[in-house]
């Protein structure tokens, strides 16, 4: 085994990962993750962590479960790869389509597989376009996102998102609008819960027909906004959404690439929120992050009509249907059923964390606690009343998250928001050393800030 120093060198020498500053990067060290088992991830130096993320929102069923690795070595050895271009497909593939159908809602029958969330919304944006031009719509180009929305790092994906800063880097392509997100803890004031989700959802309208329906393809949203921070709408919002939208024959795409495979309660969040979307954007979840892999789940309107005109769409990956993510997707979703997780979740583990994180409300430096399914965010404050908020945003966030994993927690800080998401097996007193960890972490930031 190559020692820590020699990993170190050869990170700091060579490699510029992801969503880093650079500069910071290499004056700070990488940690090394090794190996990770259950819910504990382990790095180079001896460090076991409790992983309260599941990775990056997708290891849904923990570590280290043999199912899925038997069914990727499998897969393998009887056929590694083969692409499902010009007419030709595989074993899991056709199997892990039906299976999709058979879980999501009764009007969502089709799919697109692709090998990222990013790339499977950069699919939506050219399916939603060439549907329309099919329509004989070809100026339908818009699509309105929301602000702190995320759909991936490809410059479309990244575009259609709200996350300033990336459109700031090179990825503002034209024919995307934003409106504002129903993010409660910044906007809602003094009105009640149904004023505010009526008023945000009338933004939509605002936008549309400030652009012009005539010139609108889609609007997308995330359930729960997830990298943006957990912004949970009120009860309501989606209701006036889905109203809005069909009014003005606008398709609805729902991003699940977070909120899908149980994270709230149910296989899709749509199923909890009872939402009706056009098309869905599905990843992480899918295949509990053992392998890339993500699918568009497009609705019978839609994929009627793109079979009834015909026509080749000319869009797909090498990797597109990969069999090995088929086969590691398939096995993961029979492990989500065989195990009851998705129960698990509705009928203990998010009721249980709900009420877990109440505990941190007292806490000087917490301003707001929320949760939906299994996942949450703890709003970090300069003052409770008002709130008034740390400034500059993001310092404070990124101190208690450091203090957060120095004590063995895996948490993530958005702005000064702590993050959690764990995975779908979290046990409550998972749950329970999660918040005393948080509380421990919200300590040291505390003295940290006093000194
Ligand atoms: C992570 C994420 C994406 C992008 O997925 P990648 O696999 O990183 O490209 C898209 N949408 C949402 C909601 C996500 O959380």
């Amino acid at each position: 085994m190559q020692n820590q120093m020699d990993l170190q060198r050869f990170e700091e020498q060579h490699h510029l990962p992801p969503f880093s500053d650079f500069k910071a990067l290499k004056k700070e060290g990488t940690r090394i993750i090794t190996h990770a088992n259950g819910h504990m991830i382990y790095d180079s130096e001896g460090h076991a962590i409790l992983d309260a993320m599941a990775g990056l929102w997708c290891v849904n069923v923990g570590y280290g479960r043999d199912e899925l690795v038997n069914a990727a070595t499998e897969q393998m050895q009887k056929l590694p790869y083969y692409n499902s271009f010009f007419k030709t497909s595989n074993e899991p593939v056709a199997k892990l389509s039906a299976k999709l159908a058979t879980i999501a809602q009764e009007h969502l029958n089709h799919v697109i597989y692709a090998n990222s969330g990013s790339e499977a919304n950069d699919t939506i944006i050219r399916l939603v376009r060439h549907y329309w031009a099919l329509k004989g719509h070809p100026e339908k180009r818009v699509i309105i996102g929301r602000e702190y929305g995320y759909h991936g790092s490809t410059i479309m994906a990244a575009s259609m998102g709200g996350i300033k800063a990336m459109h700031e880097q090179s990825a503002s392509e034209a024919d995307f609008e934003h409106i504002r997100s129903p993010y409660g803890f910044l906007y809602q004031g003094n009105q009640t819960e149904a004023q505010f989700a009526e008023r945000s959802a009338i933004l939509l309208k605002e936008k549309i027909l400030d652009v012009g329906a005539d010139k609108i393809a889609a609007f997308i949203a995330e359930p729960v906004q997830g990298a943006g921070g957990v912004i949970i709408p009120p009860d309501g919002y989606f209701e006036h959404i889905q109203k809005i939208c069909n009014e003005f024959e606008i398709l609805f795409i729902v991003d699940e690439v977070i909120t899908g495979f149980g994270r709230t309660g149910n296989w899709f969040a749509s199923q909890t929120m009872d939402l009706k979307p056009d098309v869905v954007t599905l990843a992480k979840g899918l295949t509990s992050g053992y392998m890339p892999m993500s699918a568009v789940l497009v609705s019978d309107r839609i994929a009627e009509h793109l079979i009834n005109e015909g026509g080749e769409f000319y869009h797909g990956f090498t990797y597109s249907g990969h069999p090995v993510s088929a086969a590691v997707a398939l096995a993961n979703l029979e492990l989500i059923e065989t195990e009851g997780l998705i129960e698990h979740v509705r009928d203990i583990t998010a009721p249980y964390l709900a009420n877990a994180i109440k505990q941190l409300d007292s806490h000087p430096l917490v301003g707001e606690t929320r949760s939906f399914g299994l996942l949450a965010c703890i709003e970090l404050v300069k003052h409770k009343s008002g709130p008034v908020l740390f400034e500059p945003v993001g310092e404070v966030g990124k101190l208690c998250r450091d203090q957060a994993i120095k004590g063995g927690l895996m948490v993530r800080a958005v702005r000064d928001g702590m993050i959690l998401s764990p995975p779908l097996s979290f046990q409550t007193r998972d749950i329970d050393m999660t918040v005393e960890k948080l509380k421990q972490a919200l300590d040291a930031t505390d003295s940290e800030l006093k000194k």
